[in-house]
């Protein structure tokens, strides 16, 4: 079996509240967090108990069909966020990992795009950062806090058991 990278709930709970910790010394708070959905959610969940912060938004993106397998692109998927929701805040953006970076990079693009068509004043300026527990080393972005580091295939706790079937 190839050599993976195991993270098991109570690593994820470590990670949690290490990458809180990261953030909040970073002298940066939040006002909204974002979840690239699904493999942000759980984190984004925990990180938002973490500092306690109460305005979550999801993002859904689509871009791994099985390990190793990719579309061609990222696809943002239907229920869409209202990105203006985003105006004047600072936006903390949260997935498990930036693998290619592809996801995250489309996401942040995204946001920036938004910005840009704005005015540019102060009072709808985003500011956004991003956090991901691992990065690996092809990544084409460089996430704002990372947990750790791994050219592995992962195995996240919330996605490792199989399906129940009905
Ligand atoms: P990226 O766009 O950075 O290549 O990755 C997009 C998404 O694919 C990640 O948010 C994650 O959900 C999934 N993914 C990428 N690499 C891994 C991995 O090593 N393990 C698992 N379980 N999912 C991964």
């Amino acid at each position: 079996a190839p050599d993976r990278e195991v993270l098991t709930w109570e690593g994820f709970g470590d990670a949690s509240r290490e990458l809180t910790q990261q953030i909040v010394d970073s002298g940066w708070i939040p006002d909204l967090i974002v979840a690239i959905a699904r493999g942000g959610l759980i984190p984004a969940g925990a990180i938002a108990y973490a500092m306690d912060v109460k305005a979550i938004g999801t993002m859904n993106v689509e871009f791994y069909s099985g390990i190793g397998e990719t579309l061609e692109e990222p696809q943002l998927l239907p229920p869409l966020m209202d990105v203006s929701a985003m105006d004047g805040k600072r936006v903390l953006v949260v997935d498990d990992v930036a693998d290619s970076g592809k996801t995250l990079k489309m996401v942040m693009d995204l946001i920036d795009e938004h910005g840009l068509s704005l005015d540019g004043s102060a009072a709808v300026r985003v500011e956004a950062r991003s956090v991901v527990i691992y990065k690996k080393p092809v990544s084409i972005i460089e996430p704002d806090y990372v947990w750790a580091y791994t050219d592995k295939w992962i195995n996240f706790p919330w996605s490792t058991l199989p399906v129940i079937k009905p």
